[in-house]
């Protein structure tokens, strides 16, 4: 069976990858950054040409020389302002700065006019780029408003924020009006305030948070699949706003990390994906934003595990080419992407014997918090559809057994912060819910530490009894998994527990007696390349 497959194809495919590129150039603020200056420049420009201001005088200078000077100081400030990741302390750094404008520009007209140039470009900009691909991909209308609205109250250094752009497309347009010249060193009083500010936000960027390493040896499988249930951006602590019975149930009655587990650095769908089948942080793998032209610099699992992807077109711009991906078009299901993914998972559950791993994410979570805001009741509401979903999946999987042999990491790749996430600027982006149940979890087992999602490729090899990915850090979550060295134990505790598992080597399903399936668990043949 081919894994480059679709429920949906031709034109609203084409559209939903254009829609979805969209998106991830507008979110990404280098490259928006590069847009809305050089949008800003030229209309300056224009003013200029026309009387109405004369900051681009640009005296003795030929044309091309003038052209070059703007291109290299745009360069050096957006390079700069990479450098410090856009980090919103950035805006409290260069407030000196903003505060003596008028005084380095010899006046205030000047000033207001760029600001005006500015601030209308950052309105349609985001009302066409942020806004529109949502009106075309869910027919959310209200979206591009809300998108408005919420970015004055977002810091976090996307588009999403009006602060973040705002700053960002100012100091371009201000260094290249203000630019340095033998008769006005007032440039470079400019210049020297935002490097200062931009070494300051490097200094206070924050670092994915890694969990100490534990890598047991691996070898002997536990279980027969690991299934990686993610629920794209959803957030502890806004989760325990909604009623979510069944994920609470099975909290209790399986293993689950009370704290719930940390996102990296920065907290994107495609970061954090490249970090769970890698078990690398964001710096390790190189996958750092969703934006064009990324790739995933190290070993996943993937690579020499039999593994299928499910979800969104998201996924197949994370993955590695040659990663198994099946993508629902958003486009043409909407809100029912997650009900085909679920029926998709089932059918391969039964269909294909020969895979070890299953990675889905579903969407709907994520969709409505970057289409309606975080801490709305829509987002709740998907919250708890969700979770009704889970429960009517979770008890398909019971009556196949399949929980006998498959261990079920259910968590998320990153929470929520308003309409955004990305930057570990508060805690309901930075934490996300961890629950592991069926084959090998210990029933009841709470960890009393916060893992990483960096730990679930360590786990999920561990559990599959394949070696690590080459590139691992972190740790097993080996306090939720039956007879699993944890750290502290001596080699002779540890060989104890691992025959104690080869014993008895698969969990029981959902209150289910261990089904015939349990002998495929330790016999399984455990392809490597
Ligand atoms: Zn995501």
């Amino acid at each position: 069976m081919s894994g480059q497959s679709g429920a949906g194809s031709g034109g609203r495919g084409v559209l939903e990858n254009v829609a979805a590129r969209v998106l991830y150039f507008h979110n990404t603020i280098d490259t928006h950054c590069l847009l809305m200056s050089a949008l800003g420049i030229g209309a300056l420009a224009a003013l200029s040409a026309a009387g109405v201001v004369d900051g681009l005088d640009w005296g003795a200078m030929t044309r091309p020389a003038a052209l070059l000077y703007a291109a290299i100081l745009v360069a050096a400030i957006v390079l700069a302002l990479k450098w410090c990741d856009f980090y919103p302390p950035i805006l409290l750094a260069a407030a000196p700065v903003a505060a003596s404008l008028p005084w380095l520009a010899g006046g205030a007209d000047l000033i207001l006019t760029t600001l005006a140039v500015n601030l209308t470009l950052f309105v349609v900009t985001h009302l066409a780029l942020f806004g529109g691909p949502y009106v075309v991909i869910f027919g959310a209308w209200s979206s591009p408003v809300r998108g408005l609205w919420h970015s004055f109250f977002t810091l976090a250094p996307t588009t999403a924020s009006f602060w973040i752009c705002q700053l960002c497309t100012n100091v371009v347009t201000f260094a290249v009006l203000l630019r340095p010249r033998p008769d006005r060193p007032a440039g470079l009083l400019f210049l020297g305030g935002i490097a200062c500010a931009v070494v300051v936000a490097r200094l206070a960027r924050p670092r994915s948070v890694l969990s100490p390493m534990f890598l047991p040896p691996t070898g002997r499988p536990i279980a027969r699949r690991v299934l990686l249930l993610s629920v794209d951006g959803l957030s502890l602590n806004l989760m325990r706003r909604a009623r979510t019975p069944f994920i609470d149930r099975l909290s209790r009655e399986w293993a689950s990390a009370p704290a719930g587990a940390v996102t990296v650095y920065r907290a994107l769908t495609n970061p954090a994906f490249a970090s769970m089948m890698t078990g690398a942080p964001p710096e390790v793998h190189t996958m750092r934003d969703n934006n064009l032209g990324r790739r995933i610099a190290v070993e996943g699992l993937p690579d020499y595990v039999p593994a299928r992807i499910y979800g969104s077109i998201h996924m197949r711009h994370f993955a590695k080419p040659h990663w198994d991906v099946r993508v629902v078009p958003i486009t043409r299901m909407g809100y029912e992407t997650d009900e085909v993914l679920v029926q998709w998972l089932l059918d391969d559950l039964e269909d294909e014997p020969g895979l070890r791993l299953f990675v889905v994410d579903l969407s709907t979570v994520d969709m409505t918090a970057h289409a309606f805001g975080a801490r709305t009741a829509h987002y709740t509401r998907a919250v708890e559809e969700t979770d009704r979903r889970l429960e009517r999946l979770f008890a398909a999987l019971e009556s196949r057994r399949v929980l006998a042999d498959t261990t079920v990491i259910l968590t998320s790749d990153h929470g929520q912060s308003c309409l955004d996430h990305s930057y570990l600027l508060n805690d309901d982006e930075k934490y996300v819910p961890l629950v592991l149940c069926g084959a090998g979890v210990r029933r009841g087992a709470r960890l009393r530490y916060r893992p990483s999602i960096v730990d679930y490729a360590a786990s999920i090899a561990w559990l599959l009894g394949v070696r690590y990915p080459e590139d691992v850090m972190g740790r097993v979550l080996a306090e939720a998994f039956e007879g699993a060295p944890v750290p502290g134990w001596t080699d002779d505790a540890a060989d104890a527990a691992a025959d104690a598992v080869a014993a008895r080597p698969v969990a029981a399903g959902l209150g289910a007696a261990a089904p015939d399936r349990s002998e495929a668990a330790v016999t399984t043949h455990v392809p490597e390349r």
